[in-house]
Parts: structure tokens; sequence; C-alpha cells
């Protein structure tokens, strides 16, 4: 092996793995998360995780809304693979915490004593419990922990702003790839492109119409499940129209939409928005899957079975500056902060 490519490896964490060996940390079974840093490494004592709304979702559905076996289901996780990689949505989530060491040769520019949160997937980050997540009842997103985590080289992270409550900042910037790519995809799109997001009330979902319609995109659409949502939808004023309906089902999705638009956003949290997704886009249009629980499968082929003719785009977690968007968003936004506060538990 050169120096070269021991150095890139060494700086995507690839020397963590444990199993199976050799792959990226994010493909990995198992990871090591022994809180001795290498030169260009960066320890963090974690102070709360927030998990992927998806993962969330799973792990409460399968444990019947629990709270004992969901924090249980959780430290199983994490104990045995080293990392908060949800094995069945394939998802993690994010984390805030305090640096607590810097190696000599991290390029991060972090010092000991920031508060950080991690703007890479926990499905990567080394990972090491120690509370046994005593504060945790299992019933939220937002998880208060003691323990460590680690960040690589070529790993992101944002120092926490100081004008806004940590389990807020959170929970925006989990999310905040969402409206950065809305953004790119509605500049894109050609002049005032008409815009459907599902999950419009969810956090993801109400940044990402914020962030059209300062992208200046033409009707905005926003999809919510039921009556109270659309209640709250149409207060924040965020949307053009407000519409109910099960993203799950493609045929009424597409009837409450009505005329197809240029852009659909899927922010849902459960699986089987894909087809839905498809019939409310118009063809030459844009589907942008957000959505962890997103099936490549049935996105691809139901759009061939439905012959639209659609670009469809993975919601990329990662963009230029999309930290900073979407704090804006919610610091200028009155409705993105009446939307998410209610949904962000201390
Ligand atoms: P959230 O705040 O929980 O919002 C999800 C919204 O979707 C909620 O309003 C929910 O309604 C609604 N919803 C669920 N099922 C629906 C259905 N069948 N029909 C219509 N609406 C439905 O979630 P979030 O934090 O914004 O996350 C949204 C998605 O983004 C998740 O899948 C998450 O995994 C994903 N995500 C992706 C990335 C990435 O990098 N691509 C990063 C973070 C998160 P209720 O509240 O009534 O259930």
């Amino acid at each position: 092996m050169t120096v070269a490519s021991d150095l890139l490896q060494r700086s995507l964490g690839v020397h963590r793995v444990l199993d199976p060996v050799g792959v990226l940390p994010q493909a990995a079974t198992r990871l090591d998360p022994d809180p001795r840093i290498a030169p260009d490494e960066v320890r963090i004592a974690v102070e709360r995780l927030n998990l992927d709304a998806a993962s969330f979702r799973q792990l409460a559905e399968e444990h019947g809304g629990d709270g004992d076996a969901v924090r249980a289901a959780v430290l199983g996780i994490v104990g045995s693979r080293g990392k908060m990689h949800n094995p069945v949505t394939g998802s993690g989530g994010m984390l805030v915490g305090t640096v607590e060491e810097v190696g000599p040769e991290s390029p991060l520019g972090l010092c000991p004593g920031d508060r950080v949160a991690t703007l890479v997937s926990l499905t990567l980050t080394p990972l090491r419990i120690t509370d046994g997540l005593a504060r945790w009842d299992g019933r939220s997103e937002q998880v208060p922990a003691a323990g460590t985590a680690v960040l690589f080289a070529r790993s992101i992270a944002a120092v926490l702003p100081d004008d806004l409550p940590t389990e807020v900042a959170l929970a925006v910037l989990d999310v905040c790839g969402a409206p950065a790519a809305t953004e790119r995809v509605v500049h894109r799109a050609g002049h005032r492109p008409s815009v459907a997001v599902l999950g419009a009330a969810g956090k993801s979902g109400c940044l990402s119409l914020a962030a059209a319609r300062d992208a200046r995109a033409g009707r905005l659409v926003g999809v919510v499940r039921n009556e109270a949502e659309a209640t709250a939808l149409r207060a924040a004023g965020l949307a053009d129209q407000v519409v109910v309906a099960d993203a799950t089902d493609p045929l009424a999705l597409a009837a409450a939409v009505g005329r197809p638009v240029d852009v659909t956003v899927v922010c849902v949290d459960a699986p089987g928005a894909e087809h839905g997704a498809l019939l409310a886009t118009a063809d030459g249009g844009t589907v942008l899957f957000f959505s962890m629980a997103t099936s490549f499968s049935a996105a691809a082929l139901g759009a061939e079975g439905l012959a639209a003719d659609v670009t469809m785009l993975v919601g990329n977690g990662y963009t230029p500056g999309h930290a900073a968007l979407a704090l804006h968003l919610y610091r200028c936004t009155p409705g993105v902060r009446a939307l998410i506060d209610p949904r962000v538990r201390a």
C-alpha cells in the first residue's frame, strides 16, 4: 500500500472497520469505537443523539411504542455495531457533543471545548455509550446520552450556534440537506417551477417549502397526512395549497395534488411514497427523494411501470452551505419555527 492510499484510508476511517475488513465505515457491520484517537481524528464527548426519523419510526413500530424496548434496541445496536446504524432502515441520525481531544493532524479546525453537531451520519460514526441511555424514555427521536464518538479527517461538524436551544439546532441540522437540495433543484428546474412537498408539516418538509419559496418556486403544494397537520401548515403560511393525502396511496395523492407539479420533494418518514411521488410529477419533472424510507427498486421499477419520464434524485445529506442555509431558514421564517418547535422535546 502506498503512503497516499494509506492516508486516504485513514482519513475515511477504514482503520476503524472491524467487519468486514476493508469496506468503508458506512458499509461496515461493525466499527471499533475505541475512544483513543489517531493523529487525524477528533473525540467528542456525546451529549445527545438525534435518531433519524425513519429509524425511530421503525423501532417504535417494531416494539409497539414500548419505550424501554426501544431503548434496549438502540443500546443493542450501538453495542454490537459500534455505531447507531439501524439494520432495517439502514439509517442513523447525528449527534451533538463537546470536543474533548483533537489529534495534531486533524484538518477539521475544531478545538477542545467546542460544542458541535456532527454533520456526518451516525451510520459511519464510531460511537460508545456509557450511561445505558438512563435519561431517555425511548419515546422521542432525541436521545440524551453520555459516551464518546470519533470524527475522521473527512468528517464534517458544525460548531453549534449559541442563539438556539441545543435540541432545536440538532433537529434542524439533522435535516439540513433537504432545504439545500430543494433550493438547488428549484434553481435548476427553470422558470418558477411548481413544487409539491410530501410530509410538508415535518421538519425537513417545512424547511424544504421555505427553501423552495426563497428560490422563487411557482405554485407550492404541501401534502400532509391529516387535518391537524393541515391546520398547522395553513397557519404557517408556507404553501399556496395544503392538501390532505396518504403519501403511500398513489391515486389518492395524485388526485389531491391535482395538476402534476414540476418538482416533488419526498420528506415523509414512512416507506411506500415512491409511486405517489411519481404520479404527482409532470413528465420532464424531478422527484427528490429525501426520505430514508425510499426504496430504489420501488422508485426505479415504479417509474418504468408508469412510463414516468422524470428525473429521480437521491437526497444527498451534504450540499456545501447546507447547515447555514437551514439555520437561516429556521431563524427567518416564523412558519418554520411554528412547525418545528412543537416537534422538539427537551
Ligand atoms: P418528520 O419531522 O417526522 O416529518 C415526516 C412527516 O411525514 C410527518 O409530518 C409525518 O406525519 C409525515 N408522514 C408520515 N407518513 C406519511 C404518509 N403516509 N402520508 C403523508 N405524510 C406522512 O421527519 P424528518 O425529520 O423531516 O425526516 C423526514 C425523512 O427524511 C425521514 O425519512 C428521514 O429518514 C429522512 N432524512 C434524510 C436525510 C438525508 O440525508 N437524505 C437526513 C435526515 C433525515 P406524522 O407526524 O403525522 O407521522
